[in-house]
Order: C-alpha cells, then structure tokens, then sequence
C-alpha cells in the first residue's frame, strides 16, 4: 500500500489547502500556516464565538463557542477548497485544534451533531463539510456523532449570496426528526460561524427537544470588516 500512495502523491501532490505549497502525503497544512492560522482562546469570545463579540446585540440560543481561526487570507482559500470538494485538510486540521480545546476546558457532551446540509447539495459535494468536523472531534473525544437529527430540508442559495435578513427568514428551512434529547449535552459542529443565525437556529430547535445545552464549534469565524485592520 506505500508505493500506491507515494504513487498517487506523486501524481496529484497533497498541498496545503492555505497557501498551495506541497505537502508530504499525510501533513494536513504547512509548517508557517499551521502556526499562523489558529486563534488563541484569548483572541476571541468563549460565549458568541466572534473575535469581535456580538453578545449585546445577539440573543444566542448556544451556550458557547470554539473556533479555531478568523475568516482571513489563508482561512478564506482553505475553507473554498473545502467547499469546492478539492481538499479537505482543513476540516480535520480545524476539528483537531477544537477538540484540544474542548478537552483542555474539561467540558463534557453526550453526543457530537454537524450543522445540516440539504442532502441534493450534499450527493453534488460529496460529504457535509460541517460533518467531516464533526467526525473528526467526535472520534478524538469519543463521543457518539448523530447526523440525522438535524436536517436541511430544501435546497437553498449559497448563504453568502443572502442579505442578513433574507439569511435569518431562510433558515427557516432547518428541521429536527422527532427523536427526544432531554438532558442531553451536546457539541453543535459548523465550519463557519458568520452571523451567529445558522448555529442559533439548530441549538433553538436542539433545546425545543429537549437538550440541557448545545456548546458550538466553528473551524472560522468572519470579523466585521472595521475590526479587521486591527486584528
Ligand atoms: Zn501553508
Ligand atoms: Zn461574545
């Protein structure tokens, strides 16, 4: 099996989803881009999740949040290739940065849930970017993973394609199958926390079944473009 994979490398190189430099066949991103994406705990909100905190202006219906890093240069093309089916690196180096922190923070969860991609556009990609995160957190920390509690049920234009408010009526579209979760702690996965709206919206219905709480997980976070230059 060695020289198949050294085979395939040699063909179609692992490069690192950041900056496009190749990789050796089982790094997940360059040496420079592993250690300048991350955020540090500090750098960002443990309730809301945005390095810019929108607590005051946001009812959130999660009860806190890890992110591992800002929606910025090398972030920006590492989640386009994840959305683009092109190389999912990112997603398993991100999933692993926040389950150090979830496991460094002692918080306990019963089950691991990926935030829900409509299942047209999931056969089109391949996978569920937010559940490749989820995945790879829930085998660290060895926690069940349910995908279908949650369901996205019709297709949707892309999310960045909508106003804010055209972002908060459509997610409407989000479901819960009938199953109950009383008591239950549980790691609500996305790989990109925007407005807050698409993680409010899935923990309110998580809770409505009865969840005790819903913690988030985001691989990147957006700041408000006013923040950016000083961050
Ligand atoms: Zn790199
Ligand atoms: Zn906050």
């Amino acid at each position: 099996m060695k020289w198949t994979s050294s085979l395939l490398n040699f063909f179609y190189p692992n490069r690192c989803p950041a900056c496009d430099c190749i990789l050796t066949a089982h790094e997940l991103l360059c040496c420079a881009c592993s250690d300048t994406l991350p955020l540090s705990q500090e750098q960002y909100c443990r309730i809301c999740g945005k390095p810019d905190c929108m607590c005051r202006q946001t009812s959130l219906s999660y009860d806190g949040a890890v992110v591992c890093s800002t929606y910025t240069e090398g972030t920006v093309a590492a989640i386009l290739q994840l959305k683009q089916s092109r190389n999912t690196n990112f997603a398993i180096f991100a999933a692993r940065i926040l389950a150090e922190r979830l496991h460094e923070e002692r918080l306990q969860f019963d089950c691991v849930i990926p935030v829900p991609m409509h299942r047209s556009k999931e056969r089109m990609r391949g996978y569920n970017q937010a559940a490749l995160i989820a995945d790879e957190i829930a085998r660290i920390l060895e926690l069940p993973l349910y995908e279908d509690i949650l369901i996205k049920q019709r297709s949707a234009i892309s999310q960045h394609e909508l106003s804010a408010d055209e972002r908060a009526a459509h997610l409407d579209s989000f479901g819960i199958t009938a199953q109950r979760l009383d008591g239950m702690r549980i790691l609500l996965c996305d790989d990109v926390l925007t407005t807050g709206n698409t993680l409010n919206r899935c923990a309110a219905l998580l809770k409505e079944n009865g969840a005790a709480s819903v913690y988030a997980a985001a691989a990147a976070t957006t700041i408000r473009k006013n923040r950016r230059k000083e961050l």
